[in-house]
């Protein structure tokens, strides 16, 4: 019987998104506390814990591995608190936390698309960036060009401070990348009331 269960469990795991209850990887959970630390130090941590529930700050406490599960909604609660806690509750700025993510290099990936200087290339790995920190949701990129590109984002809980985080993370990587003047325009977004959002990315 504990066979049975297993091979379940890896099948589900292997075939991806479709749990969308456990399936934000810690690196995202690791990325937003380094973030709260590094803005509020000690203190702003016990204020930002003051804001997630008791199971919450239990699962904070524990053991965080890069590649343990958790259930988004702890990833959006975290990202909620910390624009109400250290971004003046305005969710446009979840963007400064996206940056924050890229260019604290928190992963090997980023220092070598950083290493590779080369824009298109950097976007055009963005779907695998999106894997490290989630098995539900997709992060599809077409219309790639040298100088644009188009990215769409589904995901069970975009909503625009995620949005605007994920956008920011975008135009971290690219400026990583050697881009400069970079633009971009929500064609689509949750927050317009669309099913997804959709990115259009220029630069020079
Ligand atoms: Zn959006």
């Amino acid at each position: 019987m504990h066979g049975t269960t297993l091979d379940k469990h890896s099948a589900r795991r292997s075939s991806g998104n479709n749990d969308a209850t456990r399936s934000a990887k810690g690196t995202g959970i690791i990325a937003g506390i380094a973030f709260v630390k590094k803005r509020g130090g000690p203190q702003g941590y016990e204020r930002f814990l003051q804001r997630l529930t008791q199971q919450e700050r239990t699962i904070l406490e524990g053991l965080i591995t890069p590649m343990m599960q958790f259930d988004e909604a702890l990833l959006q609660h975290m990202v909620h608190a910390i624009v109400d806690e250290f971004l003046d509750g305005n969710p446009e700025r979840s963007a400064e936390l996206g940056r924050f993510i890229i260019e604290d290099g928190l992963s090997s990936m980023y220092r070598m698309f950083r290493k590779m200087g080369d824009p298109t290339k950097t976007i055009a790995g963005a779907g695998r960036i999106w894997q490290l920190y989630h098995s539900v949701g997709s992060l599809q990129v077409y219309d790639l060009e040298p100088k644009s590109a188009r990215i769409r984002l589904t995901y069970p809980y975009l909503d625009l401070p995620f949005c605007r985080m994920t956008a920011g993370m975008f135009i971290a990587s690219l400026e990583q990348s050697s881009a400069q003047t970079v633009r971009i325009a929500h064609e689509k977004c949750v927050a317009k009331g669309d099913r997804y959002c959709q990115y259009h990315l220029t630069w020079k």
